[in-house]
């Protein structure tokens, strides 16, 4: 598909069956209009998502109000997770169509924690262990939820 075409939100992707509770994931926090949960091919230890409840394909296909929660939720969540993992700095990223690097057609940004000197794993690579991403997620809602 062209990149300036507009893609048509599936009511049947990953995120939203997760939304639904039909799929599981790491979740470490959740409100009327966000949730966020742990990347499981994460590029760093905390990487993890934010995705709106709002169906939105990508950034241009969301409400102003709407995009105005998802970043508030990235603002919040960032340094917590940031300071629950130990790191020194967050990337964040958001990738808009397949050829800019989106693989799952649900909006979302990536909260990536940053170490010094740790190398960041290339995006959408190895799945991460199950037990390790379920002790980070403890980590981050201890931080979270304190
Ligand atoms: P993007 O390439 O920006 O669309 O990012 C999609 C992200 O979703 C990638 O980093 C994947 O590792 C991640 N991902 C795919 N499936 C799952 C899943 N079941 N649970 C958590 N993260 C996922």
């Amino acid at each position: 598909m062209a990149d300036n075409d507009v893609a048509v939100y599936d009511p049947e992707n990953i995120f939203a069956k997760m939304l639904k509770g039909e799929i599981p994931c790491h979740k470490i926090y959740e409100d009327g209009d966000t949730m966020a949960f742990l990347d499981i091919m994460p590029r760093t230890e905390g990487h993890a998502l934010v995705i709106t409840k709002e169906p939105a394909v990508d950034l241009f296909a969301i409400s102003a109000q709407g995009l105005d929660k998802l970043m508030a939720v990235v603002q919040k969540l960032a340094p917590q997770i940031k300071a629950a993992v130990g790191a020194d700095g967050v990337m964040i990223q958001q990738f808009n169509g397949e050829a800019a690097g989106q693989t799952v057609l649900h909006l979302h940004v990536h909260i990536v924690p940053i170490k010094e000197g740790v190398p960041v794993k290339p995006h959408a690579g190895d799945m991460a262990n199950a037990d390790e991403l379920a002790a980070t997620a403890e980590k981050i809602k201890a931080v979270l939820e304190g």
